[in-house]
């Protein structure tokens, strides 16, 4: 996710101060979803069947699966809200408004209920245990209500956004199910690679904007029904618009797609978008995914990843959106490729996306910014943080290794997570050098993509160019390095 650049720059006017196991590449199996939804427009509302074949890639046995209903995050009365009280207003546009997922069926199961923290959990006993190596399929029916907000799921002035449409299992480590309540800080999405069949049906003037690449379109009684396919996946969006024009561009085989309402920034967006992806390609590692689209929308953030698909804010400052296209597009590597536990190392896929746009600009000096205007920024807004907070707490928590139900506020989470962040990796890389930094981040890549990378995984990338790296890094996460 991309915080909205111009809430940095008025924070710092106000303060007066400027592993786990996944389908890889090398075809393991894994687990399917083959969804169908179709949306009425009038109604807001999504009608879904989830056909989900879980494939059993761990050591354990296991008799019930969980899984995550973001929708549910919208619903009225909601303990975790899906925005903090300061992007309120920013949101909501039509006054407060709400939404949920409701599970109406699951069949091929022992029992099924909805809990969790927030009633964000759908958990699933299974007719008998499914052992390693087994597959068990379950389908779940459901119905998502959708709030009128800028955000992630929502119906906006122009669009329909739909992140996080359908129950995403929870990744599974030796603690069990990782479940994921709404908060408001950071992006609280963990969930590991699986294939998708995504057939989405609406109201024929509706235009489809996918994760996926298109497979088959029919058009009958004013309905317009379009199959997707995507594979290797963490998780699947699409956007839904009866107003959005489009601009492409082949970009190594590629299909970058480029979809903006009157007056967006396609031109300087569709361009960023190409650069970037082949940049990244050459210097991290191929991107897997057949087409690649950025949807200008409402949004309450500058913009959110998804496997093949970013949303960037519209209406935007052309130098913010530019930034914001490049930042998420990093993201295809550092979160749909390499995923993490965005749960509690925010910083390990934002710093990494914010460093990563750090090297594209700094290689594409036209876009007229520098390595070292990028770092100065990000010290001056970070040692302005570090200053109130000081000030008003008498000590600052600068760890960065913690759950992002532990940050106070939008505020600190920049900081640590995408400024702090940026600020080790660019120490990372002096003392390394440009080119053992770049082919780190190569290993890196190469070793997780297709999974969930732990933290220590992208320390140890680090560690063969110098043994003192690995102090360096923790110094950070510790908290203990003074910038
Ligand atoms: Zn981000």
């Amino acid at each position: 996710m991309k915080k909205l650049l111009c809430l940095a720059i008025a924070i710092c006017f106000i303060l007066g101060t400027a592993a786990l196991a996944a389908c890889s590449a090398k075809k393991e199996p894994c687990s399917a979803y083959d969804i169908s939804v179709s949306y009425d427009s009038e109604a807001g509302t999504l009608s879904g069947r989830e056909e989900f074949t879980f494939y059993n890639s761990y050591e354990n046995e296991l008799s019930e699966l969980k899984f995550n209903l973001y929708g549910n995050a919208f619903r009225e009365g909601a303990s975790y809200k899906p925005v903090s009280d300061s992007f309120k207003a920013r949101a909501y546009y039509a006054g407060e408004s709400y939404g949920k997922m409701e599970i109406s069926a699951v069949e091929n199961c022992a029992s099924w209920s909805v809990g969790g923290e927030d009633e964000n959990i759908l958990i699933v006993t299974l007719n008998e245990p499914v052992y390693p190596g087994q597959s068990v399929q379950i389908n779940i029916d459901y119905t998502l209500a959708l709030a009128k907000i800028n955000h992630r799921t929502g119906i906006t002035e122009n669009c329909v956004n739909l992140g996080n449409f359908y129950p995403v299992l929870c990744a599974y480590t030796s603690a069990g199910f990782v479940e994921c309540p709404y908060y408001v800080c950071g992006d609280p999405f963990v969930s590991e690679c699986a294939n998708y069949s995504v057939t989405a049906d609406v109201p024929e003037s509706f235009q489809i904007v996918s994760s996926g690449a298109e497979q088959s379109s029919s058009v009958a009684d004013g309905r317009r029904k379009t199959q997707y396919v995507l594979t290797n996946a963490r998780d699947f969006a699409l956007v839904l618009s009866e107003k959005l024009q489009t601009k492409s561009e082949n970009v190594d085989g590629v299909e970058v797609m480029y979809y903006y309402v009157d007056g967006g920034n396609a031109e300087a967006g569709l361009k960023a978008a190409a650069e970037s992806l082949r940049y990244f390609s050459e210097t991290f590692g191929k991107y897997i995914y057949p087409t690649y689209s950025v949807v200008e929308t409402g949004f309450c953030y500058g913009g959110m990843e998804y496997p093949a698909l970013s949303m960037i804010a519209e209406g935007q400052e052309i130098n913010d959106a530019v930034y914001t296209v490049v930042h998420e597009t990093a993201h295809q590597w550092w979160y749909a490729m390499v995923g993490s536990d965005q749960l509690t190392c925010g910083w390990q896929d934002e710093g990494l996306a914010e460093y990563s746009t750090l090297m594209f600009f700094e290689n594409n000096p036209d876009y007229g910014y520098t390595r070292t205007a990028i770092v100065d920024s990000a010290t001056r807004a970070y040692r302005a943080f570090f200053s109130v907070y000081n000030q008003l707490n008498g000590s600052v928590d600068t760890t960065m290794t913690r759950n992002l139900g532990a940050f106070s506020g939008e505020f600190e989470y920049t900081n640590i997570a995408y400024n702090k962040s940026l600020i080790m990796f660019d120490m990372l890389r002096k003392a390394v050098g440009d080119g053992n930094f770049k082919s780190c981040l190569r290993s890196y890549f190469e070793k997780y993509s297709g999974k969930i990378a732990p933290a220590e995984g992208l320390i140890s990338a680090f560690t063969p160019c110098s043994k003192d790296m690995e102090g360096l890094i923790a110094s950070f996460l510790g908290g203990k390095i003074l910038i």
